[in-house]
This record gives C-alpha cells, sequence and structure tokens, in this order.
C-alpha cells in the first residue's frame, strides 16, 4: 500500500513508526514530515492545510490511503477533497470535523445525543448578555472561544471578574459553560460512521509548568492508562460519550469516520464530556502507539472505506508513559537553534522511543526548530518503571535551551 501521512509533529513520528511497521505497506511519503520521520518515509514539502497540493500529490503518486494527523488539515477539508479524487482517507469530512472546529456545534450534539456534558450557552453579538449570564450564573465558570484555539481559547475563572475580563480578552463568539470538577481523561475510538471500537485512554498534562502551573500548552506529556479509568470504565465512556454521538451524526447525514478523541472530566455524576477532538492526541498518540501489537494499516483503511474491519486492535498490557522535551521559552517565545545530541543513545534504552517535532537540520546538525522540540515515550512492566526510563532517557538528549516537565507520572 502507498500511503500519504500529513503532518509533522511528534504524534505523526508515532504513525509514521506504526505505519512503516504493517505488512501492508510498500511506501510511505509524509507532508512536510519532520528530520525523524524522514528516516523511515519519503518527505515531501507540502503544508498539512495544502489541500490542493496534498491531493494533486496523491493523484500523481498513485497513494492508496491518505492518513491526517492534525485537526488543521481535516477541519480545511482535505477528506473531502480527497474523496472528489477518489482517494481513500482515514478521516473526517469538513462538516463531521465541526466536532473539533466549534465548540456550539460540539454543544449542540452533544444536547441533542443526551451525552452528559456541561451546561452551556453561547453568545454571538452582545457582550452585555454574556456578562449578566456570568453574573447570574457565578463562578467559578468557563468561557470559551468558538473556535479553533490550540487550547489558548479557554479560561477557567475563579471569580465573576476574572469572567468579565475573559469576555473583553476572548471576544465574541463565545460559549459560557458550567465548571466541572474531578480528573480529566482523554479517550481514543476508531469510528467508521455508524460504530466505535476502542482504542484506549490517555491522561494527558497541558499546562507548562510542574504541579499543572503556568500557560496551556498543546501537551507536555501523558500516562496511558490512566490508573482510575480503566478499561471497562473505558467502555461504558464510549457507550455514553461517542455513540450516542455517531449516531447524531449519521442522524444529520455527516457521518464521522476516523479517530475520535473524546476529552472527559471523570465527575462524580459519571464521566462529563468537556471537547471533542477529530484526530489522535499528541502526547496521546505517542504513548498509545508504542503499546500497539496489531497492525495499524488494515485498521486505517477500512474507516476510510467507512467499515471497521481489522480493527482488532491488540495493545500490550505494559503501561506508557510520554514526555515532551520543549525549548526554553515555549508556549509564548520558544529559543530555536539548539544543536541537539544523544538521541540515538536515548532510543537505544530498553523500551524507549525518541518522536521529532519541532526539530530540524542546518548545516548537517540536529537543531531545535519549535516550541515542542522532541517526545520520550517508555513502556514498562509497571507505570514506575516506565517513568524511570523515561526520564533517564531525557536526560540523555541535551541542547542549549531543553526544556520539560519533572512531574509526568508521578
Ligand atoms: P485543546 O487545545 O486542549 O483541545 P480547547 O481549546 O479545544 O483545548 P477545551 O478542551 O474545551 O478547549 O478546554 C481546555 C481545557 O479547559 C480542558 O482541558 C479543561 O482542563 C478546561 N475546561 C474546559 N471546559 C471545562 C469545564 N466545563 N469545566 C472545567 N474545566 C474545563
Amino acid at each position: 500500500m502507498r500511503v500519504l501521512l500529513v503532518g509533522s509533529g511528534g504524534r505523526e513520528h508515532a504513525l509514521a513508526e506504526a505505519i512503516a511497521r504493517s505488512a501492508d505497506i510498500s511506501t510511505l511519503y509524509a507532508a512536510p514530515g519532520n528530520p525523524g520521520i524522514s528516516k523511515i518515509a519519503h518527505c515531501v514539502s507540502i503544508a498539512a492545510d495544502d489541500i490542493e497540493g496534498l491531493v494533486n500529490f496523491a493523484k500523481a503518486e498513485k497513494i492508496d490511503l491518505v492518513v491526517p494527523g492534525p485537526e488543521i488539515s481535516l477541519v480545511a477539508g482535505l477528506a473531502d477533497a480527497c474523496e472528489k479524487a477518489d482517494i481513500a482517507c482515514a478521516g473526517p469530512s469538513k462538516a463531521a470535523a465541526q466536532l473539533e472546529g466549534s465548540k456550539a456545534f460540539t454543544k449542540e450534539i452533544a444536547d441533542a445525543a443526551s451525552i452528559p456534558t456541561a451546561r452551556w450557552q453561547r453568545f454571538e453579538n452582545n457582550k452585555e448578555d454574556a456578562i449578566a449570564y456570568i453574573r447570574q450564573q457565578g463562578a467559578p465558570i468557563v468561557i470559551k472561544a468558538d473556535g479553533l484555539a490550540a487550547g489558548k481559547g479557554v479560561i477557567v475563572a475563579q471569580t465573576v471578574e476574572e469572567a468579565e475580563k475573559a469576555v473583553e480578552t476572548l471576544g465574541l463568539p463565545l460559549v459560557i459553560e458550567e465548571c466541572l470538577f474531578g480528573k480529566e481523561v482523554s479517550l481514543f475510538a476508531f469510528c467508521s460512521g455508524k460504530e466505535a471500537v476502542l482504542i484506549g485512554a490517555a491522561r494527558d498534562h497541558k499546562r507548562v509548568g510542574n504541579g499543572d502551573t503556568g500557560p496551556n500548552t498543546g501537551g507536555m506529556g501523558a500516562i496511558c492508562p490512566p490508573p482510575d479509568f480503566d478499561r471497562s470504565a473505558q467502555e461504558n465512556a464510549l457507550d455514553l460519550t461517542v455513540r450516542p454521538m455517531l449516531a447524531e451524526m449519521v442522524k444529520r447525514g455527516t457521518p464521522f469516520k476516523g479517530v475520535i478523541f473524546a476529552g472527559l472530566m471523570l465527575t462524580d455524576e459519571g464521566p462529563k464530556l468537556i471537547e471533542y477532538n477529530v484526530r489522535f492526541g499528541d502526547p496521546e498518540a505517542q504513548a498509545l502507539l508504542i503499546r500497539l501489537e496489531s497492525d495499524l494499516l488494515p485498521v486505517l483503511k477500512s474507516l476510510a472505506k467507512g467499515e471497521l474491519a481489522g480493527s482488532e486492535v491488540t495493545f500490550s498490557n505494559d503501561p506508557s508513559i510520554s514526555l515532551v522535551l520543549a525549548a526554553e521559552g515555549y508556549p509564548d517565545s520558544p529559543k530555536k537553534g539548539g544543536v541537539i545530541t544523544g538521541i540515538d543513545h536515548a532510543a537505544a534504552q530498553p523500551g524507549v522511543s525518541v518522536f521529532h517535532a519541532g526539530t530540524a537540520i542546518k548545516d548537517g546538525q540536529l537543531i531545535a526548530s519549535g516550541g515542542r522540540v522532541l517526545t520520550i515515550c517508555a513502556t514498562a512492566s509497571t507505570p514506575e518503571k516506565a517513568r524511570s526510563r523515561v526520564y533517564e532517557a531525557a536526560a540523555a538528549i541535551q541542547w542549549e535551551d531543553k526544556m520539560l516537565r519533572s512531574d509526568i507520572g508521578l
């Protein structure tokens, strides 16, 4: 099978490794890929949101399957363009990708399908109404910009004053939500339109600093599975929060196929939906995929056809952990250009994988070129051993502006 993988982060590097291991792969391309991916795939310099460029490449290279990594490709309509060109694509249509692109859309679907979620209201063109609603509801309360904001468009306000300020900062349109309490988990499933098959779950750490402090990021590390969310709890959450959504999407004529990522709060009343993402999470994908034992490619191929044949994915029972090595200054202004050493040594350790994200080659040397630079993953027989392995590997990798959280998996 000739596959085009789209994206350039650590998630895509982990996907590339899983696809490259498949019995069915003949040629793997990545657009645009990264220096790590280039070791196992042919990287082509087409941006993840250049839909025309991607589809033209796929046609010219007789690609059998397009595998989208990031949401940006899906929200921009990659799957629709592939369908038009008669190319299989393992991701949702633009209409179905609204589940990630619009918070109000997700909340409407949740209400229509009786999915447990926080009470909410949308404010489109009147800040006074939003402020009146906040005063009526009281704090804590959650204010969200209604669009793709890479995790930066959400403010969990502890006071009414803070919430009112958030309305000013974020601007309209807004979604205002009841604040939920509990522990968060990320649940992943393969979806064929009508059906869902559980992949697994992870717990992501979004804040930049130890103890979940500081600004929100794309994610600084993840543990898989979360110790308080076992397989039967995951199946139960799938029934409550994913399967009814699929039925509602079918009813609306916009079935969802691809990987769904449900962000859940485990409240005293059970799991409640915070958000959907229409693709694997990063760095959760890395932690999930290093535990994968079965062949990923047949599943992705059947998802593209709206089927779930071959989706019996199997994972190792060993837990895993992913740790992001970022650049000093991330998320606001990461320092770039430091020369990275020690990757080969780290990756040679048992159970350890190193995935590239913000790296580049300059003058023949590997340098840091983005905010999240590398993800290190480790699996072992216990979470504690996996944690030791990941931090030992992290210590072996050096560059001038390396920054990491020291409490992932504690
Ligand atoms: P991401 O980039 O992580 O996908 P996002 O911008 O799509 O984020 P959400 O996932 O909806 O936004 O919210 C981000 C974070 O804010 C959540 O992970 C959670 O910690 C917090 N949050 C969101 N909604 C609520 C809520 N109703 N109650 C409590 N916390 C919430």
